[in-house]
């Protein structure tokens, strides 16, 4: 059995259709992405807190960068979650674009992966 890889739990959790992130054992301080060490204090000991899947965006882009077999532009979103946590991720209804726009997580498949998306929330 190979050795678990620090963002396999993130993986695993997404396959549930949750959104998860490390959170330091010793200042309790969450992070995201995926790190074998706390970035806030160095600890190496953490365990998994799960969020709560709102948050607002902060930013965004249309990316135009060619790809396969995916030649969709996206809209590319930086998300600031309830958590205190950001997270880059694609926004399903690109027509409501705005920055501080309420968004919550909803999970769907890209190119046969499982990923955690965002859609605008209409009345949080
Ligand atoms: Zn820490």
């Amino acid at each position: 059995m190979p050795a678990k890889r620090d963002q396999d739990f993130f993986w695993e959790a997404v396959d549930r259709s949750e959104l998860t992130a490390q959170q330091c054992s010793d200042c309790e301080k969450r992070r995201h992405p995926p790190a074998p060490a706390c970035p806030h204090c160095g600890s190496q000991h953490f365990t998994i807190s799960r969020l709560s899947g709102s948050g607002t965006i902060h930013s965004w882009i249309i990316s135009c960068h060619p790809t396969l077999p995916d030649p969709n532009p996206k809209t590319v979103i930086l998300v600031d979650l309830a958590e205190g946590l950001r997270f880059i991720s694609n926004l399903i209804d690109a027509e409501n674009i705005r920055i501080g726009a309420p968004v919550t997580v909803e999970f769907g498949e890209v190119n046969g992966r499982r990923l955690p998306l965002f859609r605008t929330v209409k009345n949080p």
